[in-house]
């Protein structure tokens, strides 16, 4: 039956690659339709309860810059804050949030709600409806049919999905959720090279059967942390503690008995898993020189007692969950809640995938999320706002964008993706890019706010405050060159006070800033300007003038080594008439159609020479 409603863009999937995707999608004014198994499931965390962290608060900022909701979500939801590496220099420090699930849920479900443009439908998604090369629409398991000039598939942990506890499997999306079979089957009849991958996740745990009182505590910091450029402080929720507990040799004794009955280790599962966040069996196996791991005690939310002990996954049967669980201090007497099971599902290789996230076997289909073989929610949420921008674009008639590696951590993912592909789930790392001091936390705004409002991402709200932001730098940097201390003044005094140094000449403030030892909130007692300066506001005058020698050294090698990085690779060129290239290289090639000069050097494999015989061969060409 064709449904009578039309739309521009349809998601597929309310995880949380899709809900950025449909959001992104609204925004940019196309009319769009949120497709999803369970509405109730909206937002949902599949696994650990909490946002951010090294390298993923990168992509939470900037989701954030760019008008997603993620970081807006958790800062309603957040019961933890803390900033990681915060000893360590900016281009390092991460935030990461504990958040309460189904706060978090709620937050995300509002927003969507209230979007423009956007209509919210519950079914699964069984079918896609193609003519030709194109995908022209999608067919829900009741056989309804929903018309589209573009599709987003962002279906996570779903297609063919088997949940492994032990040696028993059965299918399934992820815990209470039923696998995507009809999709997967269909999408296997397509020309995508399609492989398995698998994660996991450990047994829930009643905080009430805990012995808190053997545990080390863990608060957040003070003052809390906020995400999101718009987010307050007052906008947390109540903000509870953390512990710690820790395995011990028995916890190890029990699990390597209980190996021969593990889905990993009998060859019952096919897929990799990720390699930075393994198995509790699989640190067991790789580091048997080790007799403790660390595991961090976190709450699930703030109305129940149910607890997530992060670093403990696992899909060793359910008798030998329960007794190495309670084999660590604190846990003797603990209840699970839930077990703990691993999931293998279908992934696409990237490869397969343009910049945009549009297929490039079938028009106006787009994947995001864990279909492209990424881990975490972040990344996923940065995957769906690029796709959602772009499906929108699409069918506007616009030419796509993506942030490109010295612009965004999403661009050094997206690249890294669709050049090099992945063999295992790919996180991301502040160590995967190359241009770490240009994109900070701190600086995702100014990096990506003004290109987000262009491309109709950013509300007029976001706008005005980053505008203000901006000026209110701009202005702070004025003062503070503008405003000197003479040796041997009061002010000399005080300064000496504050950083026990003496002055001994004439100093502007910002010659003051610019020395390691001197903050900004103390160099603002010196400061006379009429504005209250905000936290983030100072933060940046201070890391600018800080890391300025740094900074310019490195635009000034994004300058040099990007001159032919974004030269774009004509769809028609004939790598086979390219003079000198091998026949192994024009093969690689041919099998990847890189859009830019850029990727084709990124691909594995490429060589210097052959990226200067593209060069010649280009520049005689135009
Ligand atoms: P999901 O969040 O999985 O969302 C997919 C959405 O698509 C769901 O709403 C689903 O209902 C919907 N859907 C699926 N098929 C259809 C269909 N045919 N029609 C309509 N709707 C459909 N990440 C980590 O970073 N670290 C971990 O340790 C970790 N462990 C994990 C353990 C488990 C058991 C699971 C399941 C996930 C784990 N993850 C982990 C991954 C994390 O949950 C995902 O990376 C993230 O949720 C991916 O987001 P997504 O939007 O791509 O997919």
């Amino acid at each position: 039956m064709k449904f009578n409603l039309d739309f521009d863009v349809i998601v597929v999937g309310g995880g949380h690659a899709g809900t950025e995707a449909a959001l992104a999608s609204a925004r940019c004014g196309a009319k769009t339709l949120l497709l999803t198994q369970n509405i109730e499931t909206l937002g949902q965390m599949s696994c650990n309860p909490a946002v951010g962290g090294i390298g993923k608060g990168h992509l939470v900022k900037e989701i954030d810059a760019l008008g997603g909701i993620m970081a807006q979500a958790i800062d309603l939801a957040g019961i933890q804050f803390r900033t990681l590496n915060a000893s360590k220099g900016p281009a390092v420090r991460a935030t990461r949030a504990q958040a309460d699930r189904s706060l978090y849920k709620k937050a995300v479900r509002s927003v969507l709600e209230n979007q423009a443009n956007l209509s919210l439908f519950q079914q699964t998604v069984a079918d896609l409806i193609v003519e030709g090369d194109k995908v022209v629409g999608v067919k829900t398991q009741m056989g309804l049919d929903f018309m589209a000039r573009a599709v987003v598939l962002t279906t996570g942990t779903f297609l063919g999905g088997k949940i492994h506890i032990g040696l028993e499997n059965y299918s399934g999306g992820r815990a209470g959720d039923p696998a995507s079979i009809a999709l997967a089957d269909r999408l296997r009849e397509l020309p995508f090279r399609i492989d398995r991958l698998k994660t996991g996740t450990p047994p829930r745990i009643d905080g009430r059967t805990i012995n808190f009182d053997k545990l080390a505590v863990q608060h957040g910091d003070d003052p809390i942390p906020v995400f999101s450029f718009l987010g307050k402080r007052e906008q947390h929720p109540k903000q509870i503690p953390c512990h710690i507990t820790r395995t011990n040799p028995k916890t190890h004794d029990i699990i390597r008995a209980g190996l021969d009955r593990s889905p990993l280790y009998s060859g019952v599962i096919e897929g990799i898993g990720p390699r930075y966040c393994p198995s509790i069996e699989d640190k067991i196996v790789r580091f048997a020189d080790r007799d403790t791991h660390q595991i961090f005690v976190e709450p699930e939310g703030l109305d129940t007692h149910e607890i997530y002990p992060n670093g403990i996954s696992t899909s060793l049967p359910f008798d030998v969950q329960y007794d190495f669980v309670r084999s660590m201090e604190g846990f003797e007497n603990a209840e699970i809640v839930r077990p703990g099971y691993a999931i293998e599902y279908d992934f696409f290789d990237p490869r397969d995938l343009k910049m945009s996230l549009e297929t490039k076997h079938m028009n106006g289909l787009f994947f995001a999320g864990q279909i492209n073989g990424t881990t975490g929610y972040e990344e996923a949420a940065a995957q769906g706002l690029i796709a959602g921008l772009n499906a929108a674009r699409l069918v506007q008639g616009q030419e796509s964008w993506c942030p490109k590696r010295n612009e965004a951590y999403m661009g050094v993912m997206i690249d890294d993706l669709i050049t090099r592909g992945t063999q295992e789930p790919y996180r991301m790392f502040t160590s995967r890019a190359e241009y770490r001091l240009l994109l900070r936390e701190d600086n995702a705004d100014l990096r990506l706010t003004e290109k987000g409002r262009e491309l109709g991402l950013v509300n007029d709200t976001r706008w005005t405050a980053f505008e203000n932001k901006r000026e209110a730098i701009a202005n702070l940097q004025d003062g503070l060159k503008r405003l000197w201390i003479r040796a041997e003044s009061p002010e000399a005094e005080l300064a000496e006070q504050f950083w026990g140094k003496p002055l001994l000449k004439e100093a502007s403030l910002m010659e003051l800033l610019r020395r390691p030892e001197v903050d900004v909130q103390r160099l603002l007692h010196f400061y006379e300007g009429d504005d209250v300066i905000s936290e983030q506001v100072g933060e940046q005058v201070e890391i600018q003038a800080k890391y300025a020698g740094y900074i310019v050294r490195q635009q000034t090698d994004i300058d040099k080594t990007l001159r032919y990085d974004h030269l774009r690779l004509p769809d028609s060129l004939d790598y086979n008439g390219v003079p000198g290239l091998s026949n192994e290289v024009s093969q690689k090639l041919k099998a990847q159609r890189p859009e830019t000069l850029g990727q084709a050097s990124r691909i594995p494999g490429m060589t210097p020479a052959a990226i200067s015989l593209l060069l010649v061969y280009l520049k005689k060409k135009s």
